[in-house]
């Protein structure tokens, strides 16, 4: 009589009995082993940074030309630093005779806000499936002042790290807003300026790479925690801001670069309308980043600003578009969403109007999509059309202002 070899039941008391080369396994042993392995597997950690499948950079934009629409010059820059960024991670492992140490590829995005900063280093995180978090500059001070230690960074990349070290260790930081801690005013021995200078030094720490004393749980309220080491050294750091009138030191150092004869030439093919993409590191500097930071930062980006087409592609082309995403929610209840073209037009020169952006898409369709969400579910009917009639009745009764805020 067959048994299993794991458990000895005989073959008539299980529901399966797979013989193997010398031996055979139950259907029992077989569900308790893939539960073990799928322990096992959780306990590594769902960031086995060993396990980090290097793309090439043209596979990386592709990847990244999946979520985000444009925006070409800032995912071929991202792509490249990424690129080379975990090159380096994996020649740390190997011996390097020549001793040549590649360095950091911090970068710096600049654009707009809602023109997919945050996207693009959030889809980034997800593809290399490293411990990713984002981080508000606005909040961090220097210690002793109300308001963030700069090590709650680090706290918040171990907590999404689930305490593994190691994977933190060679995580992603989103830190937003860069721009909100420029030095206020060009006299750089103005007295202490707690949201600004202060906190850049103590970013610079993090940046150029050290070991950090991180509090577990964060913040002050548990003085006695034990503080976690962490090495920041492998850490990419993407930085993201809009940098509000810097293109006017952008056109001013055009300006003043750009004299005699050729320069004149050159002048005249300036494109004044999208000045952000001369973007050079003094630009950063006259904006009030100290030069220390901004050498810690060696990869420099922007962002267009989003116009019409863009728009229009983003709400229906990315992999998780917000049509995309209205029509899976109704297919669960069985129906059929569909919208009429000049519905998603309208809903893009809304947009446009109130000036709110890619994110005031989001906010335009909820307003249209409300009630037939409440409703829907309820009725018999499998399949529904908005209309650009019901588009605009339903927008009408909104109260824009709310739609701003959003
Ligand atoms: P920010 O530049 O302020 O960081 P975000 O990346 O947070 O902007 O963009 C806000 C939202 O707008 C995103 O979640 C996304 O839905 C949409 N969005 C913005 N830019 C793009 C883009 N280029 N492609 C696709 N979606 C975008």
């Amino acid at each position: 009589m067959d048994k299993c070899s794991f458990c000895g039941r005989d073959k008539k008391d299980t529901n399966l009995l797979i013989a193997g080369l010398s031996g055979h396994i139950c259907d029992r042993c077989i569900e308790q082993a893939h539960e073990i392995v799928q322990e096992e597997l959780r306990k590594k950690g769902e960031f086995d940074v060993n396990q980090i499948e290097l793309l090439k950079p043209i596979e990386i934009k592709e990847f990244l030309d999946q979520y985000v629409i444009g925006q070409e010059e800032a995912k071929k820059y991202l792509s490249v630093a990424v690129y080379n960024h975990y090159k380096r991670l994996m020649q740390e492992n190997l011996k390097d005779e020549e001793e040549i140490e590649i360095e950091k590829s911090n970068i710096v995005l600049v654009g707009e806000t809602g023109t997919g900063k945050t996207l693009l280093a959030r889809t980034i995180a997800k593809m290399l499936h490293v411990p990713f978090t984002i981080v508000d500059a606005t909040v961090l001070t220097e210690a002793g002042y109300v308001g963030e230690d700069i090590e709650s960074i680090l706290t918040r990349l171990l907590q999404v790290a689930d305490y593994n070290i190691e994977a933190a260790e060679k995580g992603i930081v989103f830190i937003d807003e860069i721009d909100k801690i420029a030095r206020k005013g060009d006299n750089p021995s103005i007295t202490r300026d707690v949201s600004g200078e202060g906190v850049q030094q103590g970013l610079l720490k993090l940046l150029e790479g050290s070991i950090i004393n991180v509090p577990p749980q964060g913040g002050r309220k548990h003085p006695d925690q034990k503080m976690i080491p962490v090495n920041t050294k492998n850490i990419l750091f993407i930085c993201g801001g809009a940098f509000d009138g810097i293109e006017r030191k952008i056109g001013q150092r055009l300006n003043t670069q750009v004299v005699g004869y050729a320069a004149s030439r050159e002048k005249n093919q300036i494109d004044r309308n999208n000045l952000l993409q001369y973007i050079a590191p003094q630009d950063l500097k006259a904006f009030g980043l100290i030069p220390e930071i901004i050498g810690r930062i060696p990869v420099l980006t922007y962002l267009n600003p989003l116009h019409k087409e863009a728009l229009r592609k983003i709400l229906t082309e990315p992999k998780n578009a917000i049509i995309k995403q209205y029509k899976k929610l109704f297919k669960m209840d069985g129906i059929d969403l569909h919208f009429e073209n000049d519905v998603l037009d309208f809903i893009v020169e809304k947009a446009i109007e109130f000036k709110l952006g890619a994110r005031g898409l989001r906010s335009i369709c909820e307003a249209i999509m409300m009630d037939v969400m409440f409703d829907m579910p309820s009725k018999k009917d499998k399949e529904i059309t908005i209309t650009l009639e019901y588009a605009k009745e339903k927008l009408g009764k909104t109260n824009i202002q709310r739609l701003k805020a959003a």
